[in-house]
């Protein structure tokens, strides 16, 4: 085919959010003065020419019904002024000019049975991943779980309670690809893989599951005349890395899954250095539909924060003031030896070469 006849590329990448701004926040762009907090849910923002702009938020989950999308489209139109924005922790936005739309807007939305709030030092809604739905890999509906810790706090979604802003973030497998917050509630596979030798040659590209182990603890192997895999459970760390690639490489398990949380991962920001989360609850039940274990360790950090740091610390400012071995006597979780990883035997267990991984 000749340059000329073919099509030209479909350009698949995020689209230009400025076609979709408010026309003040357009027009503004740049040039704003100051903003304020007037209340829970809701933001305002000056301009240097006075314009002012007011945002009020809902708490939306991620994954949306076509009827709930309209239902809240059908809101920014009749009293919005028909702008709206997702957050990154998926609540939706609305822009108005006009104060005076501000009292209306917010009525529209609790009439709908939605919540404003989710700003300022408030828990934030909840993130989650949504592979319950679409990956292959999830050993829990991350989504219920957020669904189960909102209706547990949602006073502290509605009011302006924490000493900063508190992101949880939940995800449904242990590889996680949404996991890093202040409070992280994970999936922890606690016993290696089991593997159907029967359909290993079948299904699974064998030198592709090798590499994909991060502690090299897999091997190719003949099993009853087959083509098969082992694993050497003494290195495996029961990651489920290879269960993607290879599903008769089984990791779920309803007793042996269970649930971890971890705290203190936040980006850098003006005043901090980036830091990674630590766990500090593991073996909490996997337990459907409610996960009241789960709450109960969240809500007990949360409590312990609430009362014991100072005014916007984050949750790992407030940890590394008091010093971690303060943070399990105030919120009462257990320490265990599971807690310390010191990386002895790294050296012979994680998978140290250089070699290009897949
Ligand atoms: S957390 Fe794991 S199972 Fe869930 S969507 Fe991400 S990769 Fe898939
Ligand atoms: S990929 Fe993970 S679960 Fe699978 S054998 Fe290796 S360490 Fe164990």
């Amino acid at each position: 085919m000749a340059l000329e006849d073919m099509r030209s590329p479909i350009e698949s990448g995020c689209p230009d959010g400025f076609q979709y701004m408010h026309p003040s926040m357009r027009k503004n762009f740049g040039q704003w003065k100051y903003h304020e907090h007037p209340r829970p849910g809701v933001l305002l923002h000056v301009a240097e020419n006075g314009d002012e702009i007011w945002t009020v938020k809902a708490g939306t989950q991620r994954i949306l019904d076509l009827f709930t999308l309209r239902k809240l489209t059908e809101i920014g139109d009749k009293y919005g002024d028909g702008y709206v924005r997702f957050t990154i922790r998926s609540n939706i936005e609305y822009m108005v000019a006009d104060k005076n739309k501000v009292e209306p807007l917010i009525k529209a939305l609790e009439d709908a049975g939605l919540i404003v709030g989710g700003t300022g030092n408030s828990v934030a809604m909840i993130s989650h991943t949504q592979g319950w739905l679409h990956c292959d890999i999830p050993a829990a509906d991350a989504s219920g779980v957020v669904k189960a810790m909102m209706d547990e706090l949602i006073d502290d979604f509605k009011n302006c309670n924490m000493p900063n802003r508190v992101h949880i973030a939940t995800s449904c497998c242990q590889i996680n690809c949404g996991g890093q917050a202040d409070i992280a509630i994970n999936i922890q596979h606690t016993k290696p893989p089991k593997i159907n030798h029967d359909l290993v040659g079948n299904i699974c590209e064998r030198p592709t599951v090798v590499a994909r182990c991060p502690v090299a603890a897999i091997r190719p192997a003949m099993v009853d005349g087959k083509l098969s895999l082992e694993v050497d459970e003494k290195k495996c760390i029961c990651c489920g890395a290879c269960f993607p690639p290879c599903p008769p490489m089984q990791i779920n398990h309803p007793e042996h899954s269970k649930m971890a949380i971890w705290v203190g991962g936040n980006h850098s920001n003006a005043r901090s250095k980036p830091t990674f989360q630590r766990l500090v609850a593991s073996g909490i039940p996997n337990n459907p539909p409610r996960w009241p274990e789960v709450a109960a360790v969240v809500k007990r950090i949360l409590n312990a924060y609430k009362e014991g740091a100072k005014d916007w610390e984050r949750i790992n400012d407030w940890i590394e003031r008091i010093g971690w071995p303060q943070f399990f006597e105030v919120t009462g979780l257990p320490f265990t030896k599971y807690h310390i990883d010191n990386w002895r035997g790294a050296r012979t267990s994680l998978n140290a070469s250089t070699h290009i991984r897949f």
